[in-house]
């Protein structure tokens, strides 16, 4: 398989159950470098057959598997780990290949899924399950139990990072996890897949199933799958949370975001624009934790003005990647003209981009500012998901958190300011369930856990951390009650 990649060949993003790579009946589509245009992959569509045969191939290891020791389970996380640190370039490009993000982003994105799967293979070190005396000759005791066979379904946006996110954590407790990766993004999988083999996880740990819908559904519905985790939009997020719930399964969904930044006239003003500029433009704004709506209070003008300067400075492919499909650039275009035509003034305007000849059919939107927007307006309200950053200016910090905490979302908000009274006014009334202080994009480092609120996630916990560790595993209580027996003579 890695061959194919090396050569850079047309990628069959194909399924991987049993430690084999097995064809699905039906082809789905194609895969679009979005930098170039070129076709790179085809992808498939897995059923309810393929499924079954993931859940099949599961069944036949996953007692084995829970257990194997909790060390045996780290030192394959640790082997997966080198190899992902061993092949940087290759994951990176081909992330950045099939999802037009610049290389050195995906690199960061594979450096958060490390830091995952280091927090992972720390649960032998770290776990003190509870064990203590209730009564005379009786204790009560905590232990940690595999679900059984799970699965997760990831997003477009991180082909490596979200899947990471999950897989770590599900297999270290001892679960199987059975995947499916987005359809637009499907050959990152293929090396996980590969480097997980590599690393020595039994055949039968972990399957892939390719797909959309159809297989999303699929695994919803197949009885012997005990828990779905999911990131995605929040629509899908919410379908999919009452899908799998109504069928008794445990699930957690994060969904999209709307994230705002409350930008004081106290801030330091480089510290602003750096955080802000990285925030919405980092992976062409294709993030969940891209900030989208700048909250300007008060007179801050020359922080705008130098923003605005820098933002027409990039230039596609050494500041930003590309849109991930031609779908999305159309839409965000005709976002831009639509708020236009509502009033907001285009201070930057990411269509006037000059395109490299290599890459002329590929999508490419720079970085694009709208002041005056209204917190009514369309832009101020949906997810846009493009490197569009729509400027609402507020009298003051009521006002601003007002309209933050007025939008359904809730994964991230963050504030810029030099003053702590305010910082602290923001973190404890912001409603988001991640909160940046001078951070423009506040993921949390490990062990403190990702995961946003209201329409930004469904279900308990969050998705790593402790509480993913929590989502993956159960607990079960012993009671245990020794009598001393007068007949065991062989005691005094
Ligand atoms: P998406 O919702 O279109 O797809 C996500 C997954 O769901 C894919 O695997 C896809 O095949 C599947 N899917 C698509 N439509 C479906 C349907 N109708 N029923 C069942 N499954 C379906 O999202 P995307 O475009 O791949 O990713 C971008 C979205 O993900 C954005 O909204 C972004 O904010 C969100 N996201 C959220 C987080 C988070 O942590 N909250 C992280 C990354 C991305």
């Amino acid at each position: 398989m890695l061959s194919r990649f090396v050569n850079q060949e047309l990628v069959e993003c194909i399924n991987f159950i049993g430690g084999k790579w097995i064809k699905p009946a039906e082809e789905l589509s194609h895969i679009k470098n979005p930098s170039t245009g070129l076709t790179i992959a085809r992808t498939f569509r897995s059923n309810a057959l393929d499924i079954a045969q993931a859940v099949k191939s599961a069944q036949a290891v996953q007692k084995v598997w829970a257990e194997t020791s909790l060390r045996e389970r780290a030192q394959i996380l640790n082997q997966f780990r080198g190899w992902i640190l061993e092949n940087m370039e290759l994951l990176s490009q081909t992330i950045s290949n099939e999802c037009g993000k610049l290389p050195r982003e995906a690199q960061d994105g594979l450096l958060k899924g490390v830091e995952i799967i280091e927090f992972s293979m720390s649960l032998p070190a770290s776990e003190r399950l509870y064990k203590t005396p209730v009564s005379r000759g009786v204790t009560c005791e905590y232990r940690r139990e595999a679900l059984g066979i799970v699965a997760g379904i990831t997003p477009s946006n991180f082909p490596a990072m979200v899947p990471m996110w999950m897989i770590p954590n599900a297999l270290i407790v001892g679960n199987c996890f059975i995947w499916k990766p987005s359809e637009k993004t499907a050959m990152t999988s293929l090396l996980i897949a590969e480097g997980l083999k590599k690393a020595g996880l039994p055949d039968g740990v972990l399957s892939v199933v390719q797909g959309d819908k159809v297989t999303v559904d699929g695994l919803c519905d197949h009885e012997d799958i005990k828990a779905i985790a999911f990131v995605g939009s929040t629509p899908v997020a919410k379908e999919v949370y009452k899908r799998a719930t109504s069928l008794g399964k445990r699930a957690l969904t994060l969904g999209g975001a709307k994230n705002h930044i409350i930008l004081m006239p106290d801030a330091d003003k480089e510290t602003a624009v750096e955080g802000i500029l990285a925030s919405f433009t980092g992976c062409a704004g294709q993030r969940c934790m891209a900030a989208s709506v700048l909250l300007a209070v008060g007179e801050v003008d020359h922080i705008i003005k130098t923003l605005s300067d820098r933002a027409k400075e990039f230039q596609p492919k050494i500041n930003m990647g590309a849109i991930i499909t031609n779908e999305s650039y159309i839409r965000l275009c005709n976002a831009i003209e639509k708020a236009h035509k509502e009033g907001a003034k285009v201070l930057v305007d990411g269509r006037k981009v000059t395109i490299p000849k290599e890459y002329e059919k590929g999508n490419w939107l720079n970085p694009t500012i709208l002041d005056n927007v209204t917190a009514q307006s369309f832009a101020a309200k949906e997810e846009l998901f493009g490197p569009i950053l729509s400027i609402i200016r507020c009298k003051n910090l009521a006002e601003a958190l007002a309209i933050e905490n007025a939008n359904p979302f809730g994964n991230a908000a963050s504030v810029f300011t030099t003053r702590g009274d305010v910082a602290e006014y923001v973190a404890e009334r912001a409603q988001s369930g991640m909160i940046g202080i001078n951070v423009g994009i506040p993921v949390p480092r490990e062990p403190f856990s990702f995961g946003g609120i209201n329409q930004s996630k469904f279900g308990h916990g969050d998705i790593t951390g402790e509480s993913g560790i929590e989502f993956w595993s159960q607990r079960k209580k012993i009671t245990s009650k020794w009598i001393q027996q007068k007949s065991n003579n062989w005691m005094s």
